[in-house]
């Protein structure tokens, strides 16, 4: 019999969960509270592991197009500009940059029109044995299944995992914008507590970020570009050129948090996914890939254990669990390193970082997050 499941969050990890359940025969009703789809305007790198679940999830060749070869963690400069890891003329990127809608819109793509409910904010979840029963204020729905994609913030994770604890904040905090550019190179600049990262998306639009310590959470500014210009406007061109091209009112400014390990990602037949489970800091560019990794093992697993939902959830939580810990504990370490402002780590970070020919420096760092980028995924059933 034809299963069905609701995906609770229309984000990158919700429409990639309904596109892999689709692929194995599954419908699925993507509920979603905000009532415009689409992502924020900022943007993000993908690595091989995610490009491989893309692949898997029938997107590839989307993904691909919609994507620009990245060389961001291949040119290192310094805040007054000289380099310490170049990218050499030809040197090739296994990772793909993105403006975030437009990868978001590659996977709506994918699903089938009628399958994602904008508008529709989920406030209960009750289950017994045999059903799921999800609430949108008057409207219910029942399924095999949940999938809880709803982000950092989770309403299923508070209302399901009653005692995890929240998000939590480790002092990191980030500005993000689009500059409109041309012909500008991806780089991470290294400053000493803060750093900047430029990386072009496509269609004339640069997304740049800059990460540095807050002294307490929710520290905003009345003119949030107007500080990232006090911090890093006199660095290195492109750095000023980028701020300048950049509109007051599109500065995005957040906290960052994470997630302390959960104990399970399933309670019955409700699973969590993406941010929901394992939130993360952004220094691995990991957080978007695990929620696509996760897509695609929980297809995998489904696909395989036929009309058992449980049990294929417990194999989710087998195969998901210890991988995606592990990397929000390696995210928060290097997340902290990159915004500590100790001036005997930064300059032996930086200094370590000179001894090695840029020549060998892709291979280097390939080999570093091979744990991480060399994920290969379970075949989805064609
Ligand atoms: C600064 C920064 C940079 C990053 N860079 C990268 C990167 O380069 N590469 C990478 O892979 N990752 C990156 N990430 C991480 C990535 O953004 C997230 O991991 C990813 O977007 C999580 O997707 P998600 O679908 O799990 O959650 P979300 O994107 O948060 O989506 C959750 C969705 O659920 C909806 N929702 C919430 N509650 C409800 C409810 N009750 N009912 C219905 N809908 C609800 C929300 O509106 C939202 O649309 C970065 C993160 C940050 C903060």
């Amino acid at each position: 019999m034809n299963k069905s499941a609701v995906v609770i969050g229309g984000g990158i990890g919700g429409l990639a969960a309904a596109i892999g359940l689709r692929r194995i025969g599954w419908t699925a009703t993507v509920l979603e509270r905000r009532p415009e789809l689409g992502e924020i305007g900022a943007g993000m790198s993908q690595s091989p592991n995610a490009l491989r679940a893309l692949a898997e999830l029938g997107v590839a060749d989307a993904a691909r197009a919609a994507g620009v070869p990245f060389h961001g963690i291949f040119n290192l400069r310094t805040a007054s500009g000289g380099h310490i890891v170049r990218a050499l003329p030809g040197t090739a990127s296994p990772l793909l940059g993105f403006h975030r809608a437009d990868l978001h819109r590659v996977l709506l793509d994918a699903l089938p029109d009628g399958w994602v409910h904008p508008g529709a904010q989920v406030s209960a979840v009750r289950q017994d044995a045999d059903e799921v029963i999800v609430s949108c204020g008057a409207r219910e729905w029942r399924t095999d299944l949940v999938v809880a994609a709803d982000g950092v913030n989770s309403t299923v994770r508070s209302l399901l995992w009653p005692e995890a604890s929240g998000p939590r904040f480790w002092g990191n905090t980030i500005w993000r914008g689009i500059a409109h550019a041309d012909g500008i190179d991806a780089a991470m600049t290294m400053g000493r507590g803060q750093y900047f990262l430029a990386m072009p998306v496509g269609g004339g639009r640069v997304y740049w970020a800059l990460g540095a310590r807050a002294d307490r959470p929710a520290l905003r500014y009345d003119d949030e570009l107007a500080e990232v210009r006090r911090r890093v406007g006199h660095w290195h061109d492109p750095i000023p050129h980028l701020l300048e091209a950049t509109a007051p009112e599109a500065v995005l400014h957040h906290d960052i948090t994470d997630l302390d390990s959960l104990s399970g990602y399933v309670r019955g037949r409700v699973v969590l996914l993406g941010d929901a489970a394992h939130a993360m800091h952004p220094d691995m560019a990991q957080g978007a890939a695990q929620s696509l990794e996760d897509a695609v093992v929980l297809a995998a697993v489904l696909a395989d254990t036929g009309d058992d939902v449980p049990a294929a959830l417990a194999r989710y939580d087998e195969q998901r669990r210890p991988r995606t810990q592990t990397i929000v504990k390696q995210a928060r370490a290097k997340g902290l390193e990159s915004t500590s402002g100790n001036a005997v780590g930064y300059h032996l970070r930086t200094t370590a970082l000179r001894l090695v020919p840029s020549s060998r420096w892709p291979a280097l760092a390939a080999k570093a997050l091979a744990p991480v980028w060399n994920w290969r995924p379970p075949r989805l059933p064609r």
